[in-house]
């Protein structure tokens, strides 16, 4: 049998999930997803920060403007709170100390909470930091993101019908519709929204659609228990070029070496090596001894070239959506960049807030991507 709907996504981590939730009372939507859960992927993998000044423009504006939701979000949406207080730390050595400086100039400026810290500061907070420290620069507005509750609210609000372990496995066009096998069924719409997340340009190989040149980048993170540490009200830490950073979580600490290895898309596991890096940029910094992790995972973080999100309609194919490309802040900028796509997909005016912020359908498009600029696609 065949399902009819008016829009098929493929991929319901949080990209599919907050799109489809956009679409809710409008449109009839299937979400395909491959594994057997929507978290599988990037989704469930994440440091679940928000960090709203962080990445290139798009994802910044789309970052600063999704800040309004993720602080208050709808009525019903959730019932836990989506985000809570956290911070960022950068330390800096008498080396660092200018560019250090010239952070905090540059944050004040643009109206940031930024605070400079001195030694004795950071030691009245319980930070173990190392002879190396001399100062460190605070921003006190990046807060964690309840990751789980925000994805569970897009998928339960949505409305979608949502198939799990339902890999796309062949897409075709009949007359204006596409028709998607799967696994668990077959399904035709006239609009199909590639939201594969690291496998976006696979999924458009598919379709027949060319390829954008999305590259998927590895990066790993680890879990140590620390219970010699209390270290659940620590802001995150890092060195003024994060390469490192270390996540406190109420049984410890989570590390990563902010590792950015592109990789072909798929299944990803912690190297060792990668571990003992984070591991000891850490240590430069902070005087915590540490034994085996209790837990590691790694992720993809996927990129175009320009390092932007696209939202928008293949300008050669018909009906084919691409909502792809948020690289390591797709969690954070998710409210209102799906708010713009779904203006986009919908045809409708996109908000002024957003594209006064420069979330244009231009500046979204994937023609931006033209062929010359594309990477070869891994
Ligand atoms: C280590 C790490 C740290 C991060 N930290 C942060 C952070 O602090 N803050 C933040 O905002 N972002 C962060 N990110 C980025 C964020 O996780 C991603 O931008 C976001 O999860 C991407 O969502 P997505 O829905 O596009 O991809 P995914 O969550 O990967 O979802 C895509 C889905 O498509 C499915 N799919 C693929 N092919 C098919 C097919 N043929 N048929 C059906 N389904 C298919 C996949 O199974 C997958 O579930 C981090 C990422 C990593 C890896």
């Amino acid at each position: 049998m065949t399902t009819i709907a008016d829009v098929i996504i493929i991929g319901a981590g949080i990209a599919g999930a907050s799109l489809a939730w956009r679409l809710r009372g409008t449109r009839r939507v299937v979400l395909l997803e491959a594994e057997d859960s929507p978290s599988h992927h990037s989704t469930g993998r994440s440091a679940a920060m928000m960090t709203p000044y962080a990445g290139a423009p798009l994802i910044r504006a789309a970052s600063v403007a999704s800040r309004a939701f993720l602080l208050a979000p709808s009525d019903g949406f959730s019932d836990a709170s989506l985000t809570t207080p956290r911070g960022v730390l950068r330390l800096a050595g008498e080396a660092e100390l200018a560019a250090l400086d010239a952070a905090h100039d540059d944050g004040i400026a643009e109206g940031r909470p930024f605070k400079r810290m001195t030694r004795a500061e950071l030691m009245a907070m319980g930070l173990p930091i190392t002879d190396r420290v001399v100062r460190g620069l605070l921003d006190t507005e990046p807060r964690d993101i309840d990751v789980d509750a925000l994805h569970r609210g897009f998928l339960k609000g949505s409305g979608a019908e949502l198939w799990l372990k339902a890999p796309a496995v062949s897409i075709s066009r009949k007359g204006p519709d596409w028709v998607v096998e799967t696994p668990k069924g077959v399904v035709t719409a006239p609009v199909l929204v590639n939201a594969a997340g690291a496998f976006a340009d696979r999924v458009a190989g598919l379709a027949g659609v060319t390829p954008r040149g999305l590259t998927p980048c590895k990066r790993t993170i680890a879990h140590f228990d620390l219970p010699s540490h209390r270290t659940g009200k620590w802001p995150l830490i890092a060195d003024p070029t994060f390469s490192f950073y270390a996540k406190p979580e109420a049984t410890g600490l989570v590390v990563s070496p902010s590792d950015a290895s592109p990789v072909d898309p798929g299944e990803v596991w912690p190297d060792d090596i990668d571990i003992a890096v984070a591991v000891d940029r850490m240590q430069g910094w902070l005087d915590i001894a540490v034994r085996r992790p209790s837990a590691a995972w790694s992720g993809l973080r996927s990129f175009f070239v320009d390092e932007d999100p696209v939202a928008g309609f293949d300008p050669e194919v018909p009906g084919f959506f691409w909502y792809a490309g948020q690289g390591g802040y797709g969690i954070q900028s998710s409210p209102a960049l799906s708010r713009v796509a779904a203006a986009i997909l919908c045809d409708a005016p996109i908000p002024a807030d957003l594209s006064d912020a420069g979330l244009t359908r231009d500046a979204l498009s994937p023609a931006r991507l033209s062929q010359s600029s594309r990477k070869d696609p891994i």
